[in-house]
């Protein structure tokens, strides 16, 4: 596999905050990757630099060898980088379908049909379970199904690689199943994913491959089971928080 996409050590501080501290770290591509860590470790801080939300002091992002570093959120968008928010951003009052509409505004009028056309619209509804409520109003949805919506925007954009800010956060555990195999639905149709996560359950059993931040640093990187059992790690979570969410 190759790296996708490429941080390297990236530094960000919030006054006397420093959130992000020689961060570095790379998804190859097809890959389901996770970012966990305490919380305040600097995961988001890592998405907005990553995607122009926020200027880094210091460091690099590079999509596919090319470099990303300092570019705005459109520009970011249009290399191929796509990103969910902690907290939704879809409008209530128009349904599913002019949601996805609202987003074809910037791209140019070649491509509108292409990638906005009913057709297509209704197939990334589809692909998160969401088409028999192509015509409701997004307000009428679930919490969970409002997120789900906001990944259908994102994907509309065909992005290389999405990153979700805790796509699992505050929705029921059967949409959290379901939210877990649509994203390895869309992993085998080429989109690669890096996951921030809380519900460690969810993360072990989704990404094929994790980073763990502490302090704005990534401290651990591996697979799922190597993850789980590194002293750094357990350290980093001072015992019991990794195990959080597991059956016991
Ligand atoms: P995480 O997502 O891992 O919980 P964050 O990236 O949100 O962590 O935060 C990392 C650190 O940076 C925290 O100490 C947080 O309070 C601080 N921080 C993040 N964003 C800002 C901001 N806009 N202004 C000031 N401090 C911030
Ligand atoms: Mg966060």
């Amino acid at each position: 596999m190759t790296a996708l996409l490429e941080v390297g050590d990236l530094s960000k501080s919030f006054g006397g905050v420093q959130a992000l501290s020689g961060c570095s770290f790379t998804v190859d591509d097809g890959a389901i990757a996770g970012l966990i860590g305490p919380n305040g470790s600097g995961k988001t801080t890592a998405f907005n630099v990553i995607t122009g939300y926020e200027r880094a002091d210091g460091g690099r992002v590079l999509l596919r060898g090319r470099e990303v570093t300092g570019s705005g959120p459109d520009r970011v968008c249009a290399l191929g980088i796509g990103r969910t928010f902690q907290i939704t951003r879809v409008f209530g009052r128009l349904t599913l379908l002019e949601n996805l509409r609202v987003g074809s505004a910037g791209v140019p009028r070649a491509r509108r049909r292409e990638l906005y056309g009913d057709r297509r619209c209704l197939e990334l509804l589809d692909s998160v379970g969401l088409a028999s409520l192509a015509h409701a109003t997004a307000g009428a949805l679930s919490y969970g199904q409002r997120k789900l919506l906001e990944l259908v925007l994102v994907l509309a954009q065909e992005p290389r690689i999405i990153l979700l800010d805790e796509p699992a956060g505050g929705i029921n555990p059967t949409l959290v199943n379901q939210l877990g195999g649509y994203i390895r639905e869309l992993n085998k149709q080429g989109v690669t994913f890096l996951v921030v996560e809380h519900d460690m359950e969810f993360v072990m059993g989704l990404c094929d491959v994790i980073s763990v931040m502490e302090r704005g640093a990534v401290i651990a990187h591996g697979a799922p089971e190597q993850i789980r059992t590194d002293p750094r790690v357990l350290d980093a979570y001072l015992g019991g928080a990794l195990d959080e969410g597991e059956p016991s």
